[in-house]
């Protein structure tokens, strides 16, 4: 990073937050100026239709160390996201949430984790004030569900707050998919991972724009970026089916050679029947199969990511000695 690039960006995306905003600037500011580094405020306006497009401009007025993205329209909170993060500066970056939810108090201790080495510094919900039984129990279960299902660990109780050091972020922009479910990528690219805790408060002010039918799409489009299990059901169920209706046709062809049944033709239609559903089934779980890989390889994420390599220092190393 150049001499004059901040330190650490931290990245806000804002969607109807006038409310928050100069809230948000006080503490963000206080709790900065101890730790005495370089830093900006990425604040990305995504289509809000109050005036935190204003208020923002004023801050920056103020303040040149906050940085204004302003979205053509609302692209929801992940592209929101992707805006600030791939605008930030510094050598790591902070997602943080407008609303104070995500208390900017934690930022020593992400950064203190960064310092020791580690690249993904993830802070981890305690607690969740202000939050409805429902919305919780819905949030374990989601995270349970989706970790069996997916063979990346998306860390539980965890949100987009954490820390990203700039490798980290770099290989973040190289993720070519459109539809981003950023907690998803975040734990995709992996690093070295570590974790700090924190107790979540309620909204600030406004109201949340995330009620259950967005929180069900956002759960349907984290399973489908980062699993292929539901494309894979229709071969499990159809080997099932396919498995039952052998036992049952035995069952009935024994039956119909020792007793006979009085329904003609009924044995052998039920057997043909259950027998082709099973087999349609297996069939479409092939094609499944198959969507899923062509799905995987549209997708054009990268095969692997490097940390760091050794080659850089022993170039110059090998440059040295050839000069001596
Ligand atoms: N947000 C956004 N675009 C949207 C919706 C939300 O940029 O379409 C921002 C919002 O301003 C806030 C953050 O995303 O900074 C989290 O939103 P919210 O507090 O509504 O979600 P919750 O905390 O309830 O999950
Ligand atoms: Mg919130």
């Amino acid at each position: 990073m150049t001499a004059n690039n901040p330190e650490i960006s931290l990245v806000v995306p804002c969607h109807n937050e006038a409310e928050n905003l100069s809230a948000l600037y006080s503490r963000v500011n206080a709790v900065m100026k101890k730790t005495g580094k370089p830093w900006e405020m990425v604040c990305v306006n995504d289509g809000s239709k109050d005036d935190t497009l204003e208020q923002l401009l004023a801050l920056h007025q103020k303040d040149p160390r906050i940085v204004v993205i302003d979205l053509s329209r609302n692209f929801g909170k992940e592209a929101a996201l992707t805006a600030g993060l791939d605008h930030a500066r510094g050598d790591c970056a902070i997602p943080l949430d407008a609303d104070l939810q995500d208390p900017p108090e934690l930022i020593p201790e992400l950064l203190a984790k960064w310092q020791e080495g580690y690249d993904v510094v993830n802070a981890v919900r305690l607690s969740r004030d202000g939050e409805s039984w429902l919305k919780r129990a819905s949030a374990h279960a989601f995270y349970r569900i989706i970790n069996r299902m997916s063979e990346v660990d998306i860390p539980a109780d965890t949100g987009d707050f954490r820390l990203l050091s700039r490798p980290v972020l770099e290989a973040i922009k190289t993720l070519p998919e459109r539809r981003r479910f950023m907690k998803g990528l975040f734990a995709w690219v992996g690093f070295r991972t570590s974790s700090v805790y924190y107790h979540r408060e309620p909204r600030y002010a406004g109201k949340t724009t995330w009620n259950y039918w967005r929180l069900w799409n956002f759960a349907v489009e984290g399973v489908t970026s980062f699993s292929q299990v539901p494309l894979q059901l229709a071969a499990h169920l159809g080997l099932f089916v396919s498995v039952l209706a052998f036992l049952y046709a035995v069952y009935l062809i024994i039956g119909t050679m020792v007793y006979g049944n009085p329904v003609r033709g009924y044995p052998s239609m039920m057997v043909t029947l259950l027998f082709l559903g099973g087999v349609q089934l297996i069939a479409l779980g092939v094609i499944g199969e198959y969507l899923g890989r062509i799905y995987e390889e549209t997708k054009g994420r990268p095969v692997y990511l490097v940390r760091s390599t050794s080659k850089s220092s022993s170039i110059t190393q090998a440059e040295q000695h050839d000069s001596e």
